[in-house]
C-alpha cells in the first residue's frame, strides 16, 4: 500500500569516484552541459553535482589519504562509487531490508550531506553496488 504522497522510489544521484575533480568537471559542465549544483563536501570528499533532471551525477575527490573515496579509488580505480536511491519511507524500506536478510552498512539512518537521512546497504547484498537509501 502507498501513501497519498508516496512518490516512489528515484534515483537522487550516482556517485563517481574522480582522482582530479577539476579536470573532470569541465567534461560533465561544460561539454555535457549539465547545470552545476553546489553541494556540501561529506565523509572526506569534495564533491561536485550535476543536474541530470531530477537526479544528480556527484563526483568525489578524495580531501586526504585513507578517506573511503581514497581507499576506493586506490583499490578499484576511479570509477561508479554508488548510487543513491530516494525512498518514501528510510525506516520502513530499511526494516524490509532487515527481514529479507540484506546486509546493512548503517542498522539506523544516519545524517548525511544535506542533513539529509541516510543508510547505506552493502555492495554483496545489491549485485556489487554500493547503494545508499535516501529520504526525500
Ligand atoms: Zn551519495
Amino acid at each position: 500500500m502507498t501513501a497519498p504522497t508516496s512518490r516512489g522510489t528515484r534515483i537522487a544521484h550516482i556517485g563517481i569516484a574522480v582522482r582530479d575533480l577539476a579536470a573532470i568537471l569541465p567534461f560533465y559542465r561544460d561539454v555535457l552541459g549539465m547545470p552545476e549544483v553546489l553541494l556540501d563536501d561529506a565523509d572526506g570528499a569534495r564533491i561536485a553535482g550535476l543536474a541530470a533532471g531530477e537526479s544528480l551525477v556527484e563526483l568525489l575527490e578524495p580531501e586526504r589519504t585513507g578517506s573511503p573515496i581514497d581507499k576506493f579509488i586506490e583499490k578499484r580505480g576511479p570509477g561508479i562509487h554508488h548510487v543513491c536511491l530516494n525512498v518514501d519511507d528510510l525506516d520502513g524500506t530499511l526494516a524490509r531490508c532487515k527481514a529479507a536478510g540484506v546486509r546493512l552498512i548503517d542498522e539506523q539512518p544516519r545524517l548525511g550531506a544535506e542533513g539529509k537521512r541516510i543508510a547505506f546497504l552493502h555492495p554483496s547484498a545489491t549485485a556489487g553496488v554500493l547503494v545508499e537509501l535516501s529520504e526525500y
